[in-house]
């Protein structure tokens, strides 16, 4: 009989595209599909030359961009490309979580493939979709719980929680015929939900692996600054005691941790947190998926506001939000009493707030990795124009490469794949066990 297998088909010597595909005798499913952010991809498509809305499969196949998989895809977005539409040969895609590397092909996928995901995730998918330009498209959605397992075919998948930058994470363990098979997904143990991460390696440990798939961002080397979440909390409070001006902040969209610090800092120092509506719809909607009053909403918590861009057209959503939100000049009016969270993308506000030289503005987002990153470049131009002073405060979403050895050693799986990581090199240290994937070979489960 056929031993079942693992294939990577994405996520190998990268950093995000994870998509890995377990075969075992008739059943067939993947975790996670989402678009590479690797170099190779920019090759083709870039800002403002992407694959065609009508026919995306088919424009990103044409540069292998994405994996040849027969059964997978929308007719639709094949189109009249190479590889034709056939009726769906894989039986279930598992979302770890709602990042974009992870989740952002899903639209790509033949609307009658389940499509697994946490409630949370559900929840923040929709969220997304109704304020970006981001589709996910139609699925039978099928929602686990915590630690429930799944069956698809002869396969058993339970999601365990983790703790990463983005709520509603998930490792999977997974057992097939051949053996079961760990895949961590992203994660830390350095936030609020440490505790999940730890009870996650503690069953992988205790299933006694064959094959553990870990993500490696930090692996190798990584001297970007890293604090916890905790640190990131006592740094802002600093800066934000110290400075009498506005101040500015900006941090991943979907990152309801530091939301929630950066929302705590601001009412320890008699401040409001101010956000943009994208954000305050996001806080609206995931709320009711925590312990009640744990997640900060517009129009209910206090010391939380919306910033009103100038804006010609508003959308539907946005106008709940837009009707008691603060204009610049009231933000640059009465600055010392805010913390306002903008996103990048945002800075030309900076014109009309024209905050005094000297405001802080805390960068609570990953540390550029080369020297020469041109968006990088772009926000130092803008904050030494205003001459706001410039404070690095992040807690990654990602285990450090030492944390990623310990794990290895403590889990004692048989075999260990490292991906979403430029350097499985990095890894090796971790003993034989080790191997660094190719991309799309099969690797066998068990012995
Ligand atoms: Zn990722
Ligand atoms: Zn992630």
């Amino acid at each position: 009989m056929k031993v079942p297998t693992i294939r990577f088909l994405g996520g190998v010597r990268e950093i995000g595209g994870n998509k890995i595909l377990i075969e075992d005798g008739p059943d067939r499913i993947l975790f996670d599909f989402g678009p590479s952010f690797s170099p190779r991809a920019e090759e083709f498509y870039v800002d403002y030359l992407q694959p065609r809305t009508t026919c995306r499969a088919k424009d990103l196949l044409e540069f292998d961009l994405i994996p040849r998989i027969p059964g997978l895809y929308t007719k639709e977005a094949l189109g009249d490309g190479d590889l034709a539409y056939v009726p769906p040969e894989v039986h279930g895609i598992f979302v770890s979580h709602a990042h974009a590397d992870h989740a952002g092909y899903l639209e790509l996928v033949d609307p009658t493939i389940p499509v697994h995901v946490g409630e949370g995730t559900r929840t923040l998918l929709s969220a997304i979709e109704k304020s970006t330009r981001m589709k996910y498209g139609d699925h039978p959605w099928q929602v686990f719980a915590d630690r429930a397992p799944i069956r698809v075919g002869g396969i058993e998948v339970v999601p365990y929680p983790v703790d990463h930058s983005i709520p509603f994470a998930y490792g999977f363990l997974i057992r097939t015929s051949g053996g079961t098979i760990a895949y961590t997904g992203d994660f830390r143990h350095h936030g609020p939900r440490a505790d999940d991460t730890h009870a996650f390696f503690e069953a992988v440990a205790k299933e006694k692996v064959d094959a553990l798939l870990i993500e490696g961002t930090r692996a190798g080397p990584d001297p970007r600054r890293n604090l916890s979440e905790a640190g990131v909390r006592s740094g802002v409070d600093r800066v934000l005691t110290e400075r009498p001006e506005l101040a500015l902040a900006c941090t991943y969209p979907r990152d309801i941790d530091r939301l929630r610090t950066l929302h705590a800092a601001a009412v320890a120092s008699d401040r409001d947190l101010v956000v943009s509506v994208r954000t305050a719809l996001l806080l609206s909607e995931v709320a009711p998926r925590f312990p009640s009053g744990e997640i900060p909403v517009p129009g209910r918590t206090p010391g939380l506001q919306v910033y009103a861009r100038k804006k010609r057209i508003s959308y539907l959503w946005e106008r709940p939000f837009l009707e008691s939100a603060l204009p610049s000049e009231e933000v640059r009016g009465r600055g010392r009493k805010f913390l306002l969270a903008l996103d990048l993308s945002h800075f030309p506000e900076l014109i009309d707030l024209r905050p005094p030289k000297g405001s802080p503005f805390i960068h609570s987002m990953s540390e550029p990795f080369s020297e020469d990153d041109v968006d990088d470049r772009v926000m130092h131009n803008w904050l030494d124009h205003f001459g706001l002073q410039f404070h690095q405060m992040h807690a990654s979403g990602h285990a450090s490469g030492s944390e990623l050895l310990e794990i290895i050693r403590a889990t004692g799986a048989r075999a260990v794949y490292p991906i979403h990581t430029e350097h499985p090199e990095a890894f090796e240290k971790a003993g034989p066990s080790v191997h660094s994937p190719e991309l799309g070979v099969p690797y066998p489960v068990g012995r």
